[in-house]
């Protein structure tokens, strides 16, 4: 079963590795809305969601934010990070830029140590002011699943003209303030192979790791429920021999 986040301000949720986490769902919160459909979306297929597609407005974001943050600092739990994630891509918000403008704000006022971060498949970072609020954030963590645009149309649809070569371009213009994120898997989804995971498709990946020179590049795999039940998770141990590969370069690589 997939699932949707019911909530503007979701969570907070803890982890081993970011501590808590406090959720910021900047999408409609009974549908979803992504410029890609990925055959391991959490949040189940687009066109399960036919609702009504509407993005938060800015003045309840930050009014949401506002108080969820005070009442943990009151309680004496901040938040050591705020994330951008939830129903879907948060940079299609069309006051994207504005709302980091306000989380950041708010951050400095409230709980000065939180890291912001936001989680995007970097289909927006063409837009000059998706890029400059990305720029401002501490933690920019954009998706490239594959070097091959064959292998990205299966694995994640995109839903309107997208190509590796292009984001490769706009990613180098973070100039290496960026995190990488890719998720590796195999299996079958609608009668279609797909595998990230062969010595091509990783050699061709590490290729453009090398020039967009991120400053850090976190690999995973499958966890919770995907839309396609057939796909198969990649261990540890073989998620681990990547990482290595991009250590090798001299970037840090976690596997999640
Ligand atoms: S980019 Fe994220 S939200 Fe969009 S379809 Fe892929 S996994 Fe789901």
């Amino acid at each position: 079963m997939t699932s949707l986040y019911h909530d503007i301000i979701f969570g907070p949720v803890h982890s081993r590795r970011l501590g808590l986490s406090l959720g910021v769902n900047l999408l409609p919160t009974e549908s979803k809305l992504c410029s890609f459909d990925c055959i391991y979306c959490e949040c189940g297929w687009n066109a399960e969601h036919p609702g009504r597609r509407r993005f938060n407005a800015r003045a309840d974001v930050a009014r949401l934010l506002e108080e969820t943050l005070r009442r943990m600092v009151a309680d004496g739990t901040p938040p050591n990070v705020i994330t951008f994630a939830g129903n879907g891509e948060p940079t299609m918000h069309p006051e994207f830029e504005a709302i980091i403008g306000d989380t950041l704000a708010l951050r400095d006022a409230l709980c000065p140590t939180a890291k912001v971060s936001v989680l995007s498949n970097a289909t927006q970072i063409g837009r000059e002011e998706v890029r400059r609020a990305l720029m401002r954030v501490d933690n920019n963590i954009l998706k490239l699943d594959s070097a091959f645009d064959e292998t990205v149309r299966l694995m994640n649809n995109p839903m309107g003209s997208y190509t590796v070569a292009e984001t490769v371009r706009n990613m180098q213009l973070f100039d290496g303030r960026l995190i990488v994120q890719t998720m590796f898997l195999r299996g079958e989804c609608n009668g279609r192979t797909i595998d990230n995971t062969t010595e091509e498709e990783v050699a061709a990946w590490l290729e453009l790791i090398a020039r967009i020179r991120p400053s850090k590049v976190m690999v995973y795999s499958l966890d919770r429920d995907t839309p396609c039940q057939t796909l198969e998770k990649v261990d540890k141990e073989e998620l681990r021999r990547i990482a290595a590969r991009v250590e090798a370069l001299g970037i840090p690589c976690p596997v999640a």
